[in-house]
């Protein structure tokens, strides 16, 4: 895409630069929402095998929480960055257990890297998703192999980076982000979990996907998604 000017209120291309805004983030809270209440059965399914069969409904809670959120606040009041402190702020209120905070932590932590600008760079967005993922690793403190949250994060961050660097724009970099994150939440089957209420289970976590890496492949494909609905 060429040109100068913001399309379809979501985002657009300044002299090859990816411009992405208020638009861009309420596409993928709604498409990640979707995302949650569509999965909503199968997350809970498998918190059941190793937890407390209650993240799909903890986090179908949440996401339309903080769909209501961002429905309540007129985008003249709310740059991008405000919006997913609003995001945030909904899901620590709505989200109990272990992945409300670190959800909740991740999408602040996002905020604050965005802070108030209008728009903000496939970059800028880079910087926000690590951000995200410092903020889960500092409150939960689980590393990759823990079987987590940050087993399907990082990966994400890493591809997303990747591409970036080798010159893809923040579409190519949203989807290869959500494969990562796929593929991450995948391999946490053979793992023991080392964090959160599966590590009560020991070698007996071992054989099921984790909830919180699945619901993440979630947001990231629900990026990716928007990403591609307001950019191509
Ligand atoms: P709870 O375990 O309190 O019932 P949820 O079921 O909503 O909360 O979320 C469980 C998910 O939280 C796990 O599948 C795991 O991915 C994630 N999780 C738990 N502890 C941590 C941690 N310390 N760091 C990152 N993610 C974590
Ligand atoms: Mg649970």
């Amino acid at each position: 895409m060429s040109g100068s000017a913001l399309r379809r209120g979501g985002a657009g291309t300044t002299e090859g630069l990816t411009v992405l805004d208020a638009g861009f983030i309420r596409s993928w809270i709604r498409i990640a929402a979707e995302g949650v209440g569509a999965a909503r059965d199968h997350l809970t399914q498998l918190d059941a095998a190793i937890g407390d069969a209650d993240h799909g409904v903890n986090m179908d809670r949440g996401m339309q929480a903080a769909l209501a959120a961002l429905e309540g606040q007129p985008d003249e009041e709310a740059p991008p960055g405000r919006l997913l402190e609003l995001v945030g702020n909904a899901i620590v209120l709505k989200v109990g257990g272990a992945a409300g905070p670190l959800y909740g932590t991740a999408f602040r932590s996002g905020a604050e890297a965005l802070g108030d600008a209008p728009v903000f760079s496939g970059e800028a967005l880079l910087a926000a998703l690590r951000a995200g993922l410092e903020g889960i690793q500092r409150l939960g403190a689980a590393v990759e192999g823990d079987k987590t949250i940050v087993d399907a994060w990082l990966p994400a961050v890493e591809a997303f980076e990747r591409e970036l660097r080798s010159g893809g724009d923040a579409v190519a970099a949203a989807a290869r982000a959500a494969v990562a994150a796929e593929e991450g939440a995948r391999e946490t089957i053979p793992m023991e979990a080392r964090k959160g209420r599966a590590s009560y289970l020991g070698p007996r976590s071992i054989g099921h996907q984790d909830p919180g890496a699945t619901s993440t492949a979630i947001l990231f494909e629900a990026l990716a998604r928007a990403a591609r609905s307001t950019l191509a």
